[in-house]
């Protein structure tokens, strides 16, 4: 439904895209997300014709938006944008939300109607006559929404929706963003630099890096099978380990890890540079005279270098030639009675290791 081919946009000297390609369907919630700065309000605007591309082309039902313009606007009337900070004009929720639909030149009583409809759907059923400016920031972003619903989009545009909201307004749009999604069928294309809201809403995802999608795929595949190092670094691997492939036939590598051997599941050919990448939810941590290592996992012997809470769970970083870390539950980590300078010793899977190239 939307394409973009090799889109790119500068700015002055700043190249902000520098070739994304990827391609949207019908019906789908796909998530745009990636570091601040990284070009994702900017790959936003474009397809909602509120700029235009430097190179490249997004092609809207077939329709090259920028080079079309008569068929772009009226592929533009399809869209309903949302933005980070909800701009709602200084009158009241129903006139905010009606505008629309106003500029459609669409009869009063059928106005009428339809704003309640979205007011509604939304959750802000009675709130028609109040000032839209007396709102708190997520009743706000609601108005914003049922003002981009009200005309029935077939592709609803969020620019970092929740950015500035509460956790409870925060979870009040993810719910409506998948209702509209799964009741009306609408494509959903938002931006966020929160990896998990992401992983909540979307069907697939592109990763924004440097310019270009580092990676499109569904959430599973982005966080358990990121791309590159920078990928598994945004998506929250904490362990990223540089070596070398040194032995390997039938998937199953070994890898140098600066003098260490690890087993992994890898493609890649003996003498390539590799990173490993191992969720630190995959890292078992056992004392030192625990007896036997489970057969088949990598295991290796270290010194607790910290121990530092996170949130509920304590993240445990093991020196064991390089660093790794774990994270563990509260009671876990007190019952192994663990502090810095405990020997330990460390294990995981050769499947919990995902092999990217380095570079
Ligand atoms: P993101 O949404 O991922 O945080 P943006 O698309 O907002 O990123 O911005 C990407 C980069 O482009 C930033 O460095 C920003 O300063 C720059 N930028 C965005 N819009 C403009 C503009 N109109 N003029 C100049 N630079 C811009």
């Amino acid at each position: 439904m939307i394409e973009c081919i090799d889109v790119s946009k500068r700015f002055g000297d700043t190249a902000v895209l520098a070739g994304v390609t990827a391609r949207i369907e019908a019906g789908e919630i796909f998530a745009v997300i990636g570091p601040s700065g990284a070009g994702k309000s900017t790959l936003l605007r474009l397809i909602d014709l509120l700029d235009a591309p430097t190179g490249g082309a997004i092609r809207v039902n077939g329709t090259d938006i920028h080079r079309e313009p008569k068929r772009g606007l009226l592929i533009r009337r399809m869209m309903g944008m949302v933005f980070q900070k909800p701009a709602v004009f200084n009158t009241t929720v129903y006139e905010n939300i009606a505008v629309g639909l106003r500029f459609r030149g669409v009869g009063e009583a059928a106005i009428q109607k339809k704003v309640e409809d979205v007011l509604g759907m939304v959750g802000l059923a009675g709130y028609g006559e109040r000032r839209a400016r007396t709102l708190s920031g997520g009743e706000m972003q609601r108005v914003a929404l049922a003002r981009a619903m009200v005309i029935d989009p077939d592709v609803l545009l969020m620019d970092e929706p929740t950015a500035n909201l509460d956790p409870v307004s925060v979870a009040l749009i993810e719910d409506l963003v998948l209702r509209i999604n799964r009741d009306l069928g609408t494509t959903i294309v938002f931006s966020t630099h929160d990896m998990y809201q992401g992983q909540r809403l979307a069907h697939r995802i592109g990763v924004l890096m440097k310019g270009v999608f580092a990676q499109v795929g569904t959430p599973r595949e982005v966080f358990t099978l990121p791309a590159s190092r920078d990928v598994a670094r945004f998506v929250g691997v904490e362990n990223i380990i540089e070596g070398v492939v040194v032995a390997g036939e039938n998937g199953a590598s070994v890898v140098d890890a600066g003098g260490i051997p690890v087993r992994a599941r890898s493609p890649f050919e003996v003498g390539e540079a590799v990173s490993l990448c191992i969720r630190s939810e995959d890292i078992r941590i056992a004392p030192a005279d625990g007896g036997a290592a489970a057969p088949g996992r990598n295991t290796l012997s270290g010194t607790v270098a910290a121990v530092v809470p996170r949130g509920p769970f304590s993240r445990v970083t093991v020196d064991c030639g390089f660093m790794l870390s774990s994270v563990l539950s509260w009671k876990a980590a007190d019952s192994l009675g663990i502090g810095e300078g405990s020997r330990v010793v460390v294990s995981f899977a050769p499947e919990s290791v995902h092999v990217v190239r380095q570079g």
